[in-house]
């Protein structure tokens, strides 16, 4: 399957982002479809100034996905770290820390939402690069939360369905008030800790 060169974003509501999605082959890494698809994944990623994108959400059945926080693309999560670009193809959770964490979300597949979510505070992933190399990774924090998220699509999950509790969404035009929320609204820490950042409880 070859991309068109510029896809539309795929949102909620669409069942691509409900689904389980294929294991890829070490040889159709490497052929000139996979490729552009690879490049037309990072290029979409990086004009909606995102912090990762995977492939269902541009259209593309695979499991695949794409990381990065470069300085240009802070708009959306300020705070957060710097993070290098990179291609995760078949990501593998192969441990998770018994320590969780809690974020604010988004997703470019959500607009206009953020969710506090908790998970695992850290990860280590193996899996192939763009070239079909095995590839390893221990990540923690804000990275391991932005990997996490990832490899939840390729599995047709969103942060959404990883929200306990309605009060803990709240639309991006009430986080531009964050500050001036009421006391340990809606938590304690989902009032003081800004998008980008990661508090150690609830
Ligand atoms: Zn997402």
């Amino acid at each position: 399957m070859r991309l068109p060169d510029s896809p539309d974003l795929v949102i909620m509501g669409d069942p691509l982002l409900f689904q389980q999605h294929q294991q890829v082959s070490v040889d159709e890494i490497r052929t000139d479809d996979f490729q552009h698809n690879l490049k037309i994944l990072m290029e979409r990623q990086l004009e909606a100034n995102g912090i990762g994108i995977a492939a269902p959400q541009i259209g593309w059945g695979a499991r695949v996905l794409c990381i990065g926080i470069s300085e240009e693309a802070k708009d959306r999560y300020p705070s957060a770290p710097d993070i290098p670009q990179s291609f995760w193809i078949n990501p593998q959770v192969i441990e998770v820390s018994r320590e969780t964490c809690w974020t604010w979300e988004g997703c470019l597949s959500v607009p206009g939402i953020r969710g506090w979510v908790n998970r695992p505070a850290s990860v280590k992933v193996r899996g192939f690069d763009d070239q079909g190399a095995t590839i390893e990774a221990s990540l923690s924090g804000f990275a391991a939360r932005v990997m996490l998220h990832e490899i939840d699509h390729l599995d047709g999950i969103l942060f959404t369905g990883r929200i306990d509790d309605a009060k803990l969404m709240i639309p991006n035009v009430s986080m531009e008030t964050q500050s001036s929320w009421p006391e340990n609204w809606p938590t304690e820490n989902a009032r003081i800790t800004p998008p980008g950042t990661i508090a150690k409880d609830r």
